[in-house]
């Protein structure tokens, strides 16, 4: 996850700082994913942060409930859009209306300010790491923006869909993938989508009913811990052909070939496991159920 601050944002960001503690360092373009600025190098909250992300998710550790469904307002509109390659990712803003977040257990609608991508993928699943994910990035509706939503806890929601390798091209990315190729050359290059329109609804995979749901940070500095996440189970697919387009997406330093911070330690936390219809009382009965009928066969076979 990922936030580039704008002139704008920056000096929202020293306003803020100037009457509040503030807790991180403005996002300085100087970081990188290798080398002397590498992640191991990030400072701050990067550095000391107990809840960090991405992380691996363990299934089996994963606490299973019904948080309610992700309601997603508007994403099935057809957006015109801005595609910017930032020197870390490749941004798409969508403009018009604007696209809400709400319900799991969102305090309040959050409001979708920017998507971008990260190659490999930064959230594991069972320590498999697949080739592509996508962050939604969406502000709470408390708030003015990202740069400010991102000091608060839970001011921040992320969507991340995770994408599969796939022989088949996907054609929902086709109008990203080729502005991508726009600006894939110079850093704070951006382009606008002329001939066709994006639908958000189609970068989610189609099945809702299954997501993992945890707190944690912004995945680049200066890593605020203000984010909630919920990554789906459900995967999106993308080709070798496609996926070589953003792997040869330029930064200023050199061709950034990959985006992803290392997966973070859990510490206390937890991560929880929605599934729709999900009942404990209804797995408690259906495990009692199965203890009764064990027991009944075994007595069943031992009276033959
Ligand atoms: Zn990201």
């Amino acid at each position: 996850m990922f936030i580039v601050f704008g002139l704008q944002n920056i000096c929202t960001h020293i306003i803020i700082c100037k009457y509040l503690p503030c807790l991180t360092t403005v996002a300085a373009d100087d970081w990188s994913y290798w080398g002397d600025h590498g992640p191991s190098q990030w400072g701050g909250l990067c550095a000391t942060g107990k809840k960090q992300s991405p992380i691996n998710v363990v299934t089996e550790d994963t606490v299973k409930t019904d948080m309610g469904p992700l309601k997603f307002a508007r994403y099935d509109f057809a957006y015109s859009a801005k595609v910017t390659n930032n020197g870390h990712s490749v941004k798409v803003q969508l403009e018009e209306v604007p696209t809400q977040l709400k319900g799991s257990n969102l305090p309040t609608k959050y409001i979708l300010e920017q998507m971008h991508f990260h190659w490999p993928a930064e959230h594991t699943i069972d320590g498999t790491r697949d080739v592509l994910e996508l962050h939604l990035v969406h502000y709470s509706s408390h708030y003015n923006d990202t740069a400010m939503a991102s000091q608060h806890d839970n001011g921040i929601a992320v969507v991340a869909t995770l994408f599969e390798l796939s022989n088949e091209d996907n054609l929902d990315l086709m109008p990203i993938i080729k502005a991508t190729e726009l600006v894939s050359k110079t850093v704070g290059k951006s382009t606008e989508l002329t001939e066709s329109k994006i639908v958000p609804f189609l970068l989610l995979p189609k099945d809702h009913s299954s997501y993992y749901h945890y707190s944690g940070s912004l995945t680049t500095p200066g890593c605020q811990e203000s984010v909630m996440w919920f990554i789906f189970a459900d995967k999106l697919h993308i080709s070798e052909a496609q996926l070589e387009v953003f792997k040869n997406v330029g930064s200023n330093n050199g061709t950034l070939s990959f985006n992803y911070r290392p997966t973070q330690p859990l510490e206390e936390r937890k991560v929880y496991h929605h599934l729709d219809g999900y009942s404990s009382a209804t797995a408690i009965t259906s495990n009692l159920f199965l203890t009764c009928l064990s027991i009944l066969l075994s007595k069943l076979l031992h009276a033959q």
